[in-house]
């Protein structure tokens, strides 16, 4: 990948803000080739987190750009600003919303202020310098200093807003990183992998990268590797996956704990991990069978579950209910019949509740099998503040099997996640839509929900079914692994 000898671009917010996430991201925004990019719904999800707190802030909608400033629009979107920043570098942003509020500007007895709708728990450095940079630009074009910029969180009544002094610290942080910023985009080639790739699931050239670390053997491609334990591991010369491979386990063990004695313990783990990886075949670490409760079941509900999580919302519960063939093995996953309930809200949590209790009650006896915490946790939360007794709870406890937990607990297996995705997508299992995550999913659910009943009804009524295509093929990937763990538990390598 070259850099075309090209006049230097103005550095933008949208490049600081992958910047502060990714030095190789914001390289890769300037530079990189754009068909390599992967459309993520993460973005949308944003924006669309933002317009919904821009109108709880005020219901009237904003005018667009600079000729709404010089009338005195109470908000404006769609701005465009200019400037010079450190070292004479050219610098232009484009602020979410500005609010008109008290002041003298050059447009008349008001000034403006930048307003930024915060994603998460907490105001990150990257929104923090989006803001002064907003700041700063907007003072210059309106030619009275903003003090402070405002962060809204959440909407309708439970909405927070809170001031942020853009004071000498933040501006003096801005500053510098935009020096360093223009520095990187000078690089001839991409800076390295982001040290800590969990953040690489929301980015768009995940594709590219997830290339690059596989060819390369990157640390960071061992499961159980995160930033902070590829840094002790290349400080003690391991730089790649086959080294780790190739280690020593009590070398390693020793030179870990000078760091903390739980990552003496770790050290073997992450070795044969990585010898599994290298090597391309899983290895079973429990003799115990993996799966016996389903040995005998009659069936098994498959359960899969929704998530807003900045709403904390569960909004679908989706179940596969797959049954016996008559002949000791199970009948096709793929006519299995799929129940999905939608927990709306204003229909209350009681009723969600009767209907999940109904459905397990229709069949007892069967097991029911998720991936992952997320859907014990929410069920048995649920039946709690429904009041349900300890001898229900214990009993749905024992109903839960959690085959995440279980695959790692009998099976080393060669892949980099041990996430749904990877597991069955190892095990040769396809999502039948493309390119669709759970972000994509809350994407479509926001959209029907605006649409319902509406003038977007039937295109809201789409994006529904495929919010349920999405969720049933999840049903059927963690089928997927377990058919493979039960196929396994009839091998001759068992405990008795
Ligand atoms: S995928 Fe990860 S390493 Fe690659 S640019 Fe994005 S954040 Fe950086």
């Amino acid at each position: 990948m070259a850099v075309s000898p090209l006049a230097p671009s103005p550095l933008t917010d949208r490049l600081l803000g992958s910047w502060l996430r990714c030095k190789r991201r914001a390289w890769l925004d300037r530079h990189g080739d754009p068909s390599e990019r992967i459309w993520s719904a993460h973005r949308s999800l944003q924006l669309d987190g933002q317009r919904r707190s821009f109108s709880s802030l005020s219901p009237e909608r904003p005018r667009h750009g600079l000729a709404a400033c010089e009338a005195g629009a109470a908000a404006v979107v769609g701005v465009r600003l200019f400037g010079v920043g450190p070292a004479g570098l050219a610098v232009e942003a484009h602020p979410a919303l500005l609010v008109r509020g008290a002041g003298q500007s050059r447009w008349g007895a008001f000034a403006y202020q930048p307003v930024l709708a915060r994603q998460g728990y907490r105001l990150s450095r990257e929104p923090r310098l989006s803001l002064t940079l907003w700041g700063r630009l907007l003072g210059e074009a309106q030619q009275a200093p903003v003090s402070h910029g405002l962060v809204l969180a959440g909407v309708g009544a439970g909405q927070q807003r809170e001031s942020l002094a853009l004071g000498s610290s933040l501006q003096h942080q801005l500053d510098e990183s935009l020096q360093r910023l223009a520095g990187d985009l000078e690089r001839s080639s991409p800076p390295p992998l982001v040290n800590d790739r969990k953040k690489c699931v929301l980015c768009s050239w995940r594709s590219l990268c997830d290339r690059e670390a596989a060819a390369e053997g990157h640390l960071s491609e061992v499961s159980g590797i995160g930033g902070k334990r590829r840094e002790l591991l290349q400080q003690l010369g391991l730089q790649r996956l086959g080294d780790l491979a190739a280690a020593d386990p009590q070398q390693l063990a020793d030179a870990l704990a000078v760091h903390g004695e739980q990552l003496r313990e770790v050290a073997s783990e992450l070795i044969t991990q990585a010898q599994v990886q290298q090597g391309g075949q899983p290895l079973r670490r429990d003799r115990r069978p993996a799966l016996p409760e389903l040995a005998q079941a009659p069936g098994v509900l498959i359960y899969d579950i929704e998530s807003d999580p900045d709403a904390r919302d569960d909004f679908l519960h989706g179940f596969l209910r797959l049954g016996r063939d008559g002949a000791g093995g199970w009948l096709d996953p793929n006519e299995a019949p799929y129940h999905p309930l939608l927990a709306l809200q204003e229909q209350g949590e009681a009723r969600l509740w009767q209907r999940l209790s109904q459905l397990l009650a229709k069949w007892p006896d069967w097991p029911v099998l998720h991936y992952g915490e997320t859907e014990s946790l929410a069920l048995l939360r649920l039946a709690q503040r429904q009041g349900a007794s300890e001898l229900e709870l214990e009993a749905l406890r024992r109903r839960l099997i959690d085959l995440h937990q279980r695959i790692r607990r009998c099976w080393w297996l060669p892949v980099s996640s041990y996430g749904l995705k990877a597991v069955a997508s190892w095990r040769g299992f396809r999502w039948s839509q493309k390119g669709v995550d759970g972000a994509r999913a809350l994407l479509w659910w926001r959209q029907w929900r605006l649409g319902f009943g509406g003038a977007h009804g039937r295109g809201s009524r789409h994006s529904l079914r495929r919010i349920f295509a999405y969720n049933r093929d999840d049903c059927l990937a963690t089928w997927a692994a377990a058919r493979w763990l039960l196929d396994e538990d009839q091998g001759p390598d068992l405990a008795p």
